[in-house]
C-alpha cells in the first residue's frame, strides 16, 4: 500500500519528466470506480485536456497535479494503484483507467501518464476548489504533512495532547498526521523506541522528540531509497521501477528475526486486520527512562 514515501517518489518523478508539458488528450476507460467521487469521467477528461501541468504536489498520500489555470487533479493510489510514464505506443495494461497523453514537440505522439489500478481502491478526481494554501477542499480533513516545515516537535506535542489513542492508531489517523500507513508506522515506532500500544498522550518530552525525529528520519530515508516495494512488487515508480527501501526495514515484515538494535526477535501482533511489528525489548510497553538502546 503506497504511503508518503512512495507518493513523494512519484511526485518527484513527475516533477522531472511531466511538469511543464501540456495534456493534449485524456482517455477515461471503464473506471467508474476510479472516478466515483463525482462520477463525471467525461467531464473530467474535458476539463483537463489542453491544460499545462504546472506543478506536482502532494498532501499525505494524495498526489496533486496542478494545472496552469488553477485546476487540480487529485490522485490517490489506494491499495494497488500505479502511475506510469510510458511511450504512446506501449501496450495498454489491463485495469488502465486513465490515460493522459501529453503534447509532443516532434511529429511523433507524446508520452502518456497512465493510471492502472486492478483493485480500484484508488481514485482520481478534479478538485472542486482549493483553500488559501492550495489544498483541495476535499482534503481539508487531512492533518499536517510530516515533510511540511510546519511539522515541528511543538506541533507534534499538540497533536498528541492528552489523547488516550494508542500511538500506532494515532500515526495511522490521517486527520492527525497525513501520509503514514501501516508499514512506516511500525518503522517509525521502532526508530523512536516507543511501543505501538502506548497511549499517545502519555509521552514524556524526550519521547515526543524521539517520535518527531523518528517520523522525519524514517520518511526521509524511505524517500531517499525511492520507497518500498513489497513481495507483491505492486508499487512501481513512474518509470516502472521498484522501490529500494525494503532491505532497510527494521521492524516491518521481520517477525522472529533478530532486532538490529538488541538482537532479540521482532514480534508480530495481528489486530483489526493488520499486523504490527515491534521489538518488545527496545520498545517497552510502559516506556523506560534511560533504557532501550542496548536492550540490557
Ligand atoms: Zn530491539
Amino acid at each position: 500500500v503506497p504511503e508518503l514515501p512512495e507518493v513523494e517518489t512519484l511526485r518527484r518523478d513527475l516533477d522531472a519528466v511531466a511538469v511543464g508539458r501540456t495534456i493534449e488528450h485524456a482517455t477515461v476507460s471503464g473506471g467508474a470506480r476510479t472516478f466515483r467521487r463525482y462520477g463525471d469521467a467525461a467531464g473530467f477528461a474535458q476539463r483537463v485536456s489542453g491544460r499545462r501541468l504546472a506543478a506536482a504536489g502532494r498532501r499525505g498520500k494524495y498526489l496533486l497535479l496542478r494545472l496552469h489555470d488553477g485546476g487540480v487533479v487529485v490522485v490517490h493510489l489506494g491499495m494497488s494503484g500505479q502511475l506510469l510514464w510510458l511511450d504512446a505506443g506501449a501496450a495498454v495494461a489491463g485495469h488502465t483507467h486513465l490515460v493522459l497523453r501529453f503534447a509532443s514537440a516532434s511529429p511523433e505522439p507524446g508520452p502518456e501518464l497512465r493510471f492502472v489500478d486492478p483493485r480500484t481502491f484508488g481514485e482520481v478526481f478534479f478538485a472542486a476548489g482549493v483553500d488559501a494554501t492550495g489544498v483541495p477542499v476535499e482534503l481539508s480533513h487531512l492533518g499536517v504533512d510530516p515533510l511540511d516545515p510546519g511539522f515541528t516537535v511543538g506541533s507534534l506535542a499538540a497533536i498528541l495532547g492528552s489523547r488516550r489513542t494508542r500511538l500506532k492508531s494515532l500515526l495511522l489517523d490521517q486527520r492527525a498526521v497525513a501520509g503514514i500507513g501501516n508499514l512506516y508506522a511500525d518503522e517509525i515506532l521502532w526508530a523512536a523506541r516507543l511501543a505501538p500500544e502506548r497511549p499517545a498522550g502519555g509521552l514524556r518530552p524526550a519521547e515526543v522528540r524521539r517520535l518527531h525525529a523518528g517520523i522525519q528520519a524514517v520518511l526521509a530515508d524511505a524517500v531517499a531509497h525511492r520507497g518500498s516495494s513489497l513481495a507483491d512488487a505492486q508499487y512501481r515508480d513512474l518509470g516502472g521501477g521498484l522501490g529500494g527501501h525494503g532491505p532497510h526495514h527494521q521492524a516491518y515484515g521481520r517477525e522472529g528475526r533478530p532486532c538490529r538494535r538488541c538482537g532479540r526477535p521482532i514480534r508480530r501482533v495481528a489486530a483489526q486486520g493488520r499486523s504490527t511489528f515491534s521489538c518488545p525489548t527496545c520498545q517497552p510497553p510502559r516506556g523506560s527512562a534511560g533504557r532501550g538502546v542496548g536492550g540490557g
